[in-house]
């Protein structure tokens, strides 16, 4: 349908509320002003009205790189709250550091991601995004054995974990039975490596708790040194990755 615009144009508007319930109007019209009602995420979505808190969550990151942790702070929306469509959001993310060298780019980092968490939609692939970031001097391992190929790839690890927290991912984890066989495996690798090497001392017992043998490699799967190779076949203790299917 063509409108003649017959003034001049100062300015426009595009109405988000209007693109998010289109495309059910068209099917069932029975239904359209129960879905009309729910707030979605979008750019214009401010603070709710006199809650100037909002809730959130702070992560701190240590890394061997620098002496001075990372905090990041993620706070969430709640939309729709006592309805069936309650559903929390990002809604904004502060990193704070005492390292001047990461000024600049924490600032445009957060800005953009608290702007992208504001757009609405899905979200997920910016925690995904950041932990494929390398850093060309290498990365780090963290307590655990897990590598991480950068500080941004650290940040998307928390974002990532955010997520899960608040269920906009489903969460991780490994079945009680998988954690039990990889449990077991893992004790098994353990005793065999100590009766290898009996007249060592156990001065390095003290490391890190979750940590896996010595002997584990990398993980291509969960970055975490913990592949062991287990009845002929190399398997992570940590995820259950198997090169064996
Ligand atoms: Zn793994």
């Amino acid at each position: 349908m063509a409108i003649k615009i017959d003034k001049k144009i100062v300015g426009y508007n595009v109405g988000a509320k209007d693109n998010a319930v289109k495309p059910a109007e068209q099917g069932d019209v029975a239904d359209v002003p129960q879905k009309a009602e729910i707030i979605r995420m979008h750019e214009k979505l401010e603070r709710p009205e006199g809650m100037e808190c909002l809730e959130g969550a702070t992560y701190k990151i240590r890394t061997p790189l620098d002496d001075h942790a990372l905090y990041v702070t993620i706070n969430d929306i709640i939309l729709n709250p006592g309805t069936e469509h309650e559903q929390r959001r990002p809604f904004e993310i502060f990193i704070n550091s005492k390292n001047m060298d990461h000024f600049q780019w924490i600032v445009a980092l957060t800005r953009v991601m608290s702007a992208v968490f504001r757009k609405g939609g899905d979200v997920t692939f910016l925690s995904e995004e950041l932990q494929a970031v390398f850093d060309p001097k290498g990365g780090y391992f963290k307590p655990g054995g897990r590598f991480v190929p950068s500080i941004v790839a650290d940040i998307g690890a928390v974002v990532e974990h955010h997520l899960r927290r608040i269920g906009l991912l489903e969460p991780d984890e490994l079945s009680e039975q998988q954690m039990l066989m990889l449990e077991q495996k893992r004790a098994e690798v353990e005793a065999r490596e100590k009766a290898a090497s009996e007249k060592k001392t156990t001065d390095d017992a003290d490391s890190v708790e979750a940590s896996f043998p010595p002997s584990a490699t990398l993980c291509g799967k969960c970055n975490t040194k913990a592949m062991v190779l287990l009845d002929g076949c190399q398997t992570c203790l940590s995820c259950g990755y198997s090169k064996c299917g």
